[in-house]
This record gives C-alpha cells, structure tokens and sequence, in this order.
C-alpha cells in the first residue's frame, strides 16, 4: 500500500495559473507515487465567504474540471467534496473540546489573513477554527503526508499536536485496556499465551524478534478472524509495544519548492486582486492580459534599459522559458535591445500551449458533466469509507459507544 496524501483546495472561484504552478502541478506529480486524496474545501471556503457563499456553489464542479483538465487521474485519485461526509465535522467538534485556544491563537496565518481580508468581517469563530477543520480533514484519513508551502507548515505543525494530545488523552487508560482484553480474547488460547510471552519479552529485553513474532500473530488474526477490524490490530499493536494505542497518526509536512505567480498587476497572483489569468482563458485574452502586463516600472521608454529581477513577466520567464530564451531576455532587457512586448510574446506563446491539452480535456468533460459527478460520487463513497472507520475508532476512544 502506497502512504496516503491529503490536500484540498477552496472553491472560491476559477482557478488561475497560480494555483496550478503553486499546487496542482505537484498534486498531478504525487499521483504516481502516493494514495492521493484530494477535496473541494467547500467548509474552509465558507469560512471567508459566508456572506456570499453562491460562489462556492457555482465553483465546486468547475474546480473539479480543471483539477481533471489538469492531469488529475480519478482511477488513481480520490477526489471528493468536504461538505458531503459530515465526519468531518464531526471529528473537528470533538477535537475542539481538547484544543487549547492559544493554539489557534498562534498559528501564523490567522492574524495575516485577518489583516489581508480587511473587507471580510473574519472576527469569527468559524475563521478561528479552520485550521483545526484541517486537523481534522487530515487526521480522519490518517494521511502520511501534507503536500505544502512554507506558509502552511504551521498548520501540519499543530495537526501533529492535535494528534499527539488525542492520542495521549485516549489511546491509553481503563477504557482502552477493557479493549485489549475484549481484542485479545478473540485469538485463540494458544495464540493469547504466546503473544503474551513476546509482549513480555519485548518489553523486557527489546528484542526485535519478540516484537516480530508478537506482529505475525496480529498478522494473523487480521487475515484469518471474522469481523477482525484495523482498529483491533492497532490496539494489539499498541498492547505488544507497550506504547499505547496511536489512534490518530501524524501526518508529515511534505515540502515542496513551488514558485510563487505574481499576477498583473505584480502583487501575488489571486483572483480576490483581479489580477489572475485563469487555466481555461483564451488564446486571445491570455494575450490581452500579459501585454497590459506591468513591467519594470523604470523601464518607461524602449531605449531605457531594464532590470528583470524588478519585473513580473521574468518571473513568468522564470516558469515557462527555457536557458536561451532566458538569456535572450536577460541580455536584451538589460541593454534596452529588446521591448517588453518582444520580451512578452514567447511567454504569451508558452501558456496558451501549455492551456491547450487542459482546454481540450475540460471540453469533453463539459460535454459530459453527468461524468464529473459521477467522479466526484465514486470518489466520496470511497473517503467516506475511511472516514467512517476512523469515527468509529475515535467514538471508541472516547468513550461515545453507548
Ligand atoms: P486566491 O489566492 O486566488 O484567492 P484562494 O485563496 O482561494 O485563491 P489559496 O488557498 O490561496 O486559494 O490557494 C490554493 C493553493 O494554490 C495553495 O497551495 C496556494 O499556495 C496556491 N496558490 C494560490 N495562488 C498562488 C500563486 N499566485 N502562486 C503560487 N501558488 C499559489
Ligand atoms: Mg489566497
């Protein structure tokens, strides 16, 4: 079994190159290597869009198409919409109850979005809360890995905390030792003495051996008992470590270099600035859009030379174009030998290129849009699986199975 990736993204409009060279062009990549299961963040959307959440609507099945469009494959994809399995939620409230406010209080991220969305009220709860919301988007499919950027590090960060203080708060004590007791009695009698001899001796010399036995016996019982749940091996295995139940696991940030799209304007490319060339524009408006693009603002005459690194379209450069034509944009900019519209063009040429498989691939599946649900269906049933078997471990845990 390949280890599982966890990653959403807000449907809070149409997507933009941003969003592709920032995140979806490494989703596509971690497909061959990983579980991927990636969901339309429709609760986090409404954290900032409450007051207008028609957007989120008008946005889920359209991000899935470019998610599609882009090279996400559904066979080896889970893809899914956060909103139609209410575990989510349901984990977030019981995680809420252990979770100290400091924590929230902390996270980098939340008093910078506060002063960004200057014309949102984000004074609320909900906004508080939404990193815990992706605790427990996480910790529900017990993810390996958290594919993020540097500013989101803090998030997998307190996700692991989280984990660490459930599974200490719960993955220990009477109730879970009543557990084992039950797990344990369903092994046979020979089983149950010799498991207990590796227990033992694991915990008494450490040795490998023990340990190894000790699993073959949990082996067994998964494969060869009726009924025998994931949940029961966890517990035995904790039993045999002496480590406790690790009910929840933590998740790893998995870090990844991603550039950062300005947009046209300079500012960091985001469709709340207006400054977005969207994945599916056409020909005609990606071309209209990098010609109006802002250039080095000391560069005010074709003769006056430039300096790419104070320029947005080099960041362009940067992404889409190869050595020479970096070179010939270096050489030429600096000695005023080119114009920035010569500079634009084969940026221009790069991204309608690159915008052509997604374009034809977004045409068939809006010809077909019965065949998006039904992705976005299969999908959901599948993380529902997931997420209702870790419910019932957590419910357990808690103590909430009357
Ligand atoms: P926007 O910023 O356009 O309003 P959003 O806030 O709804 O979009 P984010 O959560 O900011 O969406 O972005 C989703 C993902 O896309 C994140 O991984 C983010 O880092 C990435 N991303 C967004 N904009 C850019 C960009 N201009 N350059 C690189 N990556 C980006
Ligand atoms: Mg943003």
């Amino acid at each position: 079994m390949r280890p599982r990736v966890l990653s959403g993204m807000r449907p809070t409009g149409a997507l933009h190159l941003g969003h592709y060279h920032g995140a979806l062009k490494n989703w596509v990549r971690l497909q061959d290597e990983y579980d991927c299961f990636y969901f339309v963040a429709d609760l986090h959307a409404l954290t900032t869009h409450y007051e207008d959440p028609e957007v989120i609507g008008s946005s889920v099945y359209d991000m899935v198409i470019d998610w599609l469009a882009a090279g996400l494959d559904p066979d080896r994809s889970t893809i899914f919409i956060q909103s139609r399995l209410p575990e989510h939620s349901e984990l977030f409230t019981l995680l809420a109850m252990g979770t100290p406010l400091g924590w929230l209080e902390r996270v980098p991220t939340y008093k910078d979005q506060i002063e960004k969305l200057k014309d949102r009220d984000l004074a609320t709860y909900g906004f508080l809360g939404y990193p815990l919301l992706q605790a427990a988007d996480i910790l529900i499919y017990k993810a390996a890995f958290v594919p993020v950027g540097e500013d989101q590090a803090s998030h997998v960060e307190l996700t692991r905390e989280v984990a660490r203080r459930f599974n200490h708060l719960y993955g220990r004590g009477e109730r879970l030792a009543g557990q084992v007791s039950a797990a344990l009695a369903r092994l046979s009698k020979d089983d149950q003495r010799y498991f207990d001899r590796q227990r033992k001796a694991f915990g008494q010399t450490g040795a490998a051996e023990a340990l190894a036995k000790g699993e073959a016996v949990i082996a067994r019982a998964a494969s060869g008992i009726a009924g025998w749940s994931a949940g029961d091996s966890e517990l035995l295995t904790g039993h045999l470590r002496g480590s406790g139940k690790v009910i929840l696991p933590e998740p790893q940030a998995l870090h990844t270099e991603v550039p950062k799209l300005p947009g046209l304007d300079g500012a960091k490319m985001s469709k709340s600035y207006g400054n977005a060339i969207l994945m599916r524009d056409e020909p005609d408006e990606v071309t209209r859009k990098i010609r109006r693009m802002v250039t080095d603002p000391a560069r005010v005459h074709r003769n006056d030379p430039g300096n790419p690194e104070k320029c947005p379209v080099w960041d362009f450069h940067k992404v889409y174009s190869d050595e020479a034509t970096r070179e010939w944009v270096w050489q030429g900019c600096t000695t005023a030998g080119i114009g920035c519209l010569e500079c634009k063009q084969p940026v221009i040429d790069a991204i309608v290129a690159e915008q052509k498989p997604w374009r034809e691939r977004a045409a068939a599946l809006l010809a077909e849009p019965k065949k998006v649900h039904w992705i976005v269906e299969a999908g959901t049933e599948r993380a529902r699986t997931v997420a209702k078997q870790t419910m019932k471990d957590v419910r357990e845990a808690m103590g909430l199975n009357y």
